[in-house]
């Protein structure tokens, strides 16, 4: 089946989907971005993804290129077109396409591309095994809290944790404190009991997982901290884990060359992964109700 991407105000086939070579994304990485799960055709934390990305259009004085009901109802053309039931979606935001020149164009018209694609959440072999992350400089801006698709130092290290045989980089500021890693939020349990994990500051990236593994926390009612942490604390911690939209909630077994909770997932990072993917799968099955609803109100009154 051939997929189907949005490109300011067209569905169009996304092998021939592009922008203009002026496009302020393409020149300066003007624009901005947001990934979101897909479960049962349906995004997760919808919301939490689009007041983000509102408040990174805020911060960076962009319009939207659309209110939210017919953004929502975009996303949602572009998961059937797709059919994807369970994925990623994508969706980008950029200060258009004006002359090449540093400040604001006049007369912006923000662009808009949205894409979608299937794809699983990390299997549970993964879940068992774990993966390693290395830690390198925090190179960054200081305004990591907005979700720029200005990228570059991001991928730089992640291209470092590949080629070090890492899934991750966790990225450390000058007093030696964890940020956040190259595309996923940092958290470690110490070894007594307490879940750690930065502040929302604007050294990362407020992640909607890292809201909903909060939420989880709380519920489960683990003590918790957001503080900064010490890449010392970090790897005398007693668990480590990373969360984000693609790599959901995944346990650290090794920062650099210390091996981390004997080398097993730990039991908190296991309760958890599991308590967070009760939501994942509550969102799911409404969805899928939903949808099943939907269908048979349209086979019960045809038109
Ligand atoms: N930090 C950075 C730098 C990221 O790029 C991401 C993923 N976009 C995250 C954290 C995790 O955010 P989320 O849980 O919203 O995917």
């Amino acid at each position: 089946m051939s997929r189907v991407a949005y490109v300011n105000g067209r569905y169009v086939s996304h092998h021939q989907a592009s922008v203009h070579i002026d496009d302020r994304g393409y020149q300066f990485a003007d624009g901005v971005y947001e990934v979101m799960a897909v479960l049962g055709g349906q995004p997760v934390d919808e919301e939490s993804h689009l007041d983000r990305l509102e408040r990174s259009l805020s911060e960076l004085h962009m319009q939207s290129a659309m209110a939210r009901p017919p953004l929502r109802a975009v996303l949602r053309e572009v998961i059937r077109r797709n059919r994807v039931r369970d994925g990623i979606l994508y969706l980008q935001m950029t200060r258009g396409v004006a002359r090449r020149d540093h400040p604001f164009p006049a007369k912006a018209v923000t662009s808009l591309v949205v894409t979608a694609r299937p794809a699983t959440l990390p299997p549970p072999e993964t879940l068992r095994a774990g993966v390693h992350v290395i830690t390198l400089p925090d190179i960054r801006w200081k305004r990591c809290d907005i979700k720029t698709i200005s990228l570059l130092p991001n991928v730089l290290a992640k291209q470092q944790a590949r080629e070090a045989g890492a899934f991750e980089a966790w990225l450390v500021d000058e007093d030696g404190f964890v940020t956040e890693g190259s595309a996923t939020n940092a958290w470690i349990v110490t070894k007594t009991g307490v879940l750690v994990t930065r502040d929302a500051g604007q050294s990362i990236l407020g992640g909607v997982t890292r809201l909903g593994v909060l939420q989880a926390a709380r519920d489960e009612g683990i003590t918790l901290e957001e503080r900064p942490f010490h890449l010392k604390e970090a790897k005398d911690a007693a668990e480590a884990f990373l969360t984000s939209t693609t790599s959901f909630l995944l346990p650290v077994l090794k920062i650099d060359d210390t091996v981390i909770g004997g080398g097993k997932p730990g039991k908190l990072t296991d309760r958890l992964f599991h308590r967070y993917l009760k939501k994942l799968s509550t969102n799911k099955k409404r969805s899928t109700n939903k949808n099943e609803k939907k269908a048979a109100i349209s086979t019960s009154n045809p038109v």
